[in-house]
């Protein structure tokens, strides 16, 4: 395992969870992610990468929500875990992320080159 891929991980484990509004998804657009996050996506092809784009929309959005869930790139995790990326629907975790994660979190992101996912 890279050092990176080890700190992906963590800070993974260490972004509270909650629950959305069933349906919802509101937050999900484009999105950029690291080439550790990269490759546990699926290959999405240049046409639905070109159409998520045109519609403002993330090429692994499904009729039925985000299709890679369990693989979602840290910065769809910390939508609305911070008063800094608040959930428009006011959901939010129990306990907020604590700003020293988010700050690790930040920098995991200005350290990795990040592309468009
Ligand atoms: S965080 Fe809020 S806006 Fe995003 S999917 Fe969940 S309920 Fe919807
Ligand atoms: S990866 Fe999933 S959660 Fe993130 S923007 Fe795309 S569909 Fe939404």
């Amino acid at each position: 395992m890279t050092r990176n891929s080890e700190m992906l991980q963590v800070l993974r484990r260490k972004i509270p969870a909650f629950t959305c509004e069933p349906g919802c998804h509101d937050c999900c657009g484009p999105v950029t992610a690291s080439s550790e996050e990269m490759a546990r996506l699926p290959i999405r092809t240049d046409a639905e990468h070109a159409a998520a784009l045109a519609a403002w929309s993330c090429p692994h959005l499904g009729p039925d929500g985000c299709r890679v869930y369990a693989e979602r790139p840290l910065i769809c995790r910390l939508f609305g875990t911070t008063p800094g990326l608040p959930c428009p629907r006011g959901k939010c975790p129990e306990v907020m992320i604590d700003p020293r994660i988010e700050r690790r979190i930040h920098r995991y992101l200005e350290q990795t080159r990040q592309v468009l996912v």
